[in-house]
């Protein structure tokens, strides 16, 4: 039998097919922390939060900052859904550092019913995700390694 070499990845949002190549490895963030695919890997459902998702190619690294939804993962191919997905270099940081502020605030004000509460906790959430995406990115650009 000949050993699988690469990962055919697809990552979509529901507005456009935003990856779909052939890759060495993609670490991914899901729900029960980060969560590394090489070639070969088990068949598995996974949910991902917002987070910072890594792809591999060569000694090539793109990084993407995700938003929730999951993963079908097989041993030659991953499909990640998500609700929406910005590259290092797409990211508005002053936007997201905005969004960040006004997630915190609704998050601690002491009159936000609690489940304005919750959204505002993935806001958060999403806002992070991309800050540190996009520094990674920023680093990155810079000759460190993500
Ligand atoms: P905001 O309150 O700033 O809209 P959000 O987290 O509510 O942030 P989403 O609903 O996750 O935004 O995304 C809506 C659209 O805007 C998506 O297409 C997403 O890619 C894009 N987007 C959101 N924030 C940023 C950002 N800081 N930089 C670039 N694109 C962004």
């Amino acid at each position: 039998m000949t050993a699988i070499k690469k990962i055919n990845l697809e990552i979509v949002t529901p507005y456009a097919i935003l990856f779909n190549e052939a890759v060495d490895m993609v670490i991914m963030p899901a729900r029960d922390g980060e969560l590394g695919i090489l070639p070969g890997h088990a068949v598995m459902m996974a949910a991902i939060t917002s987070g910072e998702l890594r792809i591999k190619r060569g000694d090539d690294w793109r990084l993407l900052a995700v938003s929730s939804g999951y993963a079908e993962i097989a041993q030659d191919m991953a499909i990640v859904i998500v609700n929406a997905a910005e590259w290092g270099d797409e990211i508005d940081v002053p936007r997201a550092e905005y969004a960040q502020d006004r997630a915190e605030k609704r998050m601690t004000a002491a009159n936000t019913p609690a489940m304005e509460r919750v959204h505002a906790r993935h806001a958060l959430e999403r806002a992070k995700a991309r800050l540190k995406v996009a520094e990674h990115y920023a680093n990155s650009q810079k000759g460190h390694h993500p």
